[in-house]
């Protein structure tokens, strides 16, 4: 089958591999007919995530038709179900399972060892990601084998388009667990910070949630003018100063609660630099000058305030204010998604029409373009915001 494969940093190809088959009982395995690539797909790409290997098969954002299923899946799907795969591969038995906590899943990751020496314990294993969390492959392809599958999916109810169903897996519930964790009251202002298609799915998370303002912060006019469309107050961070704005919108106050759906893009990281000087540059010196995103968060969130993070950190942050953390007494909430756990209320507000996610879409093209889409992805080229691919 054809699938799109990481062969180092800023190298996607779109090769020829053997078509997956099923390994165990509880497998099963789908025809892939849409997928699409998030913005943690491009840390992967620029190599900012460790643990990646040539050969990987990239992809977690997926839908598609069963054409297989082990036999101990136990009805629970059958050939010719359409389902959503969501990226976190889950057991639904273990203890977090019970609890809800999908992503930190204690059974699925195949490469349990490595998580607990990096992170002291294991996390669920995820689709087309880190050998951290599994290496497992992905779904940028023809064909993927789904581990767990009588656990991990999600059915697609009739008369839903794959457009309106494929961010189950991903973005959507990843936006609205960004604004549910922030426990939003009817008078707070939420800000966002980034307005890619996570950042858009929170803001839109946020109003339905009930904000009583919600304002999304880019850089990108088209980003900017969607997020405005979706009935957020804009800043350009280019234009304006976000931190005098948002004070401005909240009597001096600052926002109740900030939602960071930027991540790595604009951090500190721990890429592995080309050069000594490369590093020194990451230690010392702010992308065009500004604070990266998650540190103007902490600087003018309103005390006593939540910050969310759903966007992805891998590594060490060097710079995080901690001492205004802890004094104005904030609280921090992130992690990978626990996709599940929202699983049937944003199906049953997609059926509604209260949201129709496909609004993000921008690019739909066939999967053996996969790989100039990332760089127009990454360089937001042509209003790109979304990329849709069909395999
Ligand atoms: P994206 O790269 O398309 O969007 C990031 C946006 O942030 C861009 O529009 C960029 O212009 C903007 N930005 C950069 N620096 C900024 C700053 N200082 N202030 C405000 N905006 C700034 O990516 P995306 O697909 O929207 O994903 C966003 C983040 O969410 C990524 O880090 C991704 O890895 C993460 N993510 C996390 C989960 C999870 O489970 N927690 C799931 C999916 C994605
Ligand atoms: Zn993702
Ligand atoms: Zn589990």
């Amino acid at each position: 089958m054809k699938a799109l494969v990481w062969h180092g940093k800023e190298d996607i190809r779109c090769d020829t591999v053997s078509d997956p088959e099923i390994e165990h009982p509880r497998d099963a395995v789908i025809k892939v007919t849409s997928c699409a690539i998030c913005g943690s797909d491009l840390h992967l790409f620029h190599n900012y995530i460790p643990a990646m290997m040539p050969g990987d098969i990239m992809g977690h954002e997926t839908m598609g038709e069963v054409v297989e299923v082990g036999s101990g899946v136990n009805g629970k799907l059958k050939k010719g179900d359409r389902i959503v795969v969501p990226f976190t591969i889950i057991c639904g038995e273990c203890e977090q399972c019970k609890r809800g906590n999908f992503s930190v899943c204690e059974t699925t990751n195949r490469n349990k060892h490595l998580a607990e020496k990096v992170f002291g314990h294991t996390t669920a294993g995820l689709f087309g990601y880190t050998h951290l969390t599994g290496g497992y492959p992905g779904g940028q392809a023809e064909y993927l084998r789904v581990p767990y599958a009588d656990a991990t999916h999600i059915k697609v109810p009739d008369g839903m388009t794959d457009e309106q169903a494929l961010f189950l897996s991903d973005i959507f519930p990843t936006g609205w667990q960004g604004a549910a964790q922030c426990d939003i009251e009817p008078d707070d202002t939420v800000a966002v910070w980034g307005c890619g298609p996570v950042g858009q799915m929170a803001i839109r998370s946020a109003i339905l949630l009930g904000a009583k303002q919600v304002v999304a912060i880019d850089r990108i006019p088209e980003r900017l003018a969607m997020a405005e469309a979706g009935g957020a107050i804009t800043i350009n961070f280019d234009k304006e100063s976000v931190v005098e704005r948002l004070n401005e919108l909240t009597d001096n106050k600052g926002p109740e609660k900030c939602i960071d759906c930027v991540g790595f893009e604009s951090h500190i990281s721990m890429a592995q630099p080309d050069s000594v000087l490369d590093r020194a540059k990451q230690m010392f010196m702010l992308e065009n000058d500004r604070p990266h995103a998650l540190r103007e968060i902490i600087y003018v969130c309103r005390p006593g305030g939540i910050v969310s993070i759903p966007g992805v950190y891998s590594g060490f942050s060097d710079m995080v204010p901690m001492g205004a953390l802890m004094n104005k007494g904030l609280t921090i909430r992130t992690g990978q998604t626990h996709v599940n756990r929202w699983t049937e209320d944003l199906k049953q507000r997609i059926a509604e029409g209260q949201i129709d996610p496909s609004f993000v879409i921008t690019h739909t093209v066939p999967l053996a373009q996969g790989p100039e889409m990332y760089r127009a992805f990454r360089d937001k080229q042509d209003s790109c915001v979304k990329v849709v691919l069909k395999p």
